[in-house]
């Protein structure tokens, strides 16, 4: 049964990128990545925890699994408990919390019909941050603080595909929604300035069914730089998130995700001055 719940995308060079069941509002699915070395497996984050994926990623790989997270949110981190041991940065540790508890995955709506497959337990967090590097055999991977949409956010890079897995921190729409869960902006564009010196041939997102190239790092800081809060607009266009005492207001540029030059961010524009600590507007 549990095969039928998942299925991947084959990303080359042992890379397998697996639509979770469940349904995020806005981009409505996620995928969680997994590496594939000579002597270890590395996966990268684990989805709403709904079924038996750990049986589905060992239909995939026979090697041991090592397990990290980008961040620590409900669609990423649910399914840790499947595994014993899981690499997530300590600064995301409290959301993780709060956001893959099973109450929090009963009452939220991107479960839909799953709600009997939920998994729920113990597992154990090791501390992830900049520079932890797991050999895979023929390969390795290496972790990057990747701060903005979560404090904890971090980036792995491939050195055999060379292929930088982002998470939901540099995608298509990045939520930024309120300086306690996320970053302000400066410390965001301060992430992708960083991102920019790391040497890497393709951007794979968490919610993105396909590669993206580098250069989407250079669009979304441009957009970062040229903010200009008269455009920002509310509520957002496909967003069903509520967050308490958030007002959600969208910067983009192009139509939606069916545009492919879609891009831009969400940010809480009821504490636009807290956001925009340490930065300067150009306008
Ligand atoms: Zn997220």
């Amino acid at each position: 049964m549990s095969e039928k719940l998942f299925e991947s995308l084959d990303l080359g060079f042992g890379i397998y990128h697996t639509k979770m069941p469940g349904h995020t509002p806005g981009p409505g699915r996620v995928f969680s990545s997994l590496i594939i070395g000579s002597e270890k497996a590395l996966l990268i984050d684990t989805g709403y925890g709904i079924g038996d994926y750990r049986a589905y990623v060992e239909s995939l790989t026979d090697k041991p699994l090592i397990v990290v997270n980008t961040h620590g949110h409900i669609d990423h981190a649910s399914g840790n408990c499947q595994f014993e041991e899981v690499w997530m940065n300590p600064k995301d540790y409290a959301l993780a919390d709060w956001h893959t508890s099973l109450e929090t995955r009963r009452n939220s709506k991107d479960i839909g019909d799953y709600v009997d497959l939920l998994v729920d337990g113990p597992y154990k967090r090791l501390p992830l941050e900049e520079g932890v590097t797991f050999d895979l055999g023929d390969r390795t991977v290496t972790a990057y603080n990747c701060a903005g949409h979560t404090h904890g956010s971090m980036s792995f890079l491939d050195s055999k595909s060379h292929y930088l897995f982002t998470g939901d921190n540099i995608t298509r729409r990045v939520l930024l929604l309120g300086v306690i869960s996320s970053t302000t902006l400066e410390e965001f564009r301060q992430t992708l300035l960083h991102t920019k010196t790391l040497s890497f041939d393709k951007i794979v997102a968490a919610h993105v069914p396909y590669l993206m190239e580098p250069s989407w790092v250079d669009k979304v800081l441009d957009i970062v730089e040229n903010f200009d809060p008269q455009r920002g607009f509310t509520p957002p266009r496909n967003f069903g998130l509520k967050v308490p005492n958030v007002t959600p207001t969208e910067y983009t540029v192009g139509d939606g995700f069916d545009d492919p030059e879609y891009c831009g961010f969400v940010y809480d524009g009821a504490h636009l001055e807290e956001f925009l600590e340490g930065f300067t507007l150009k306008k």
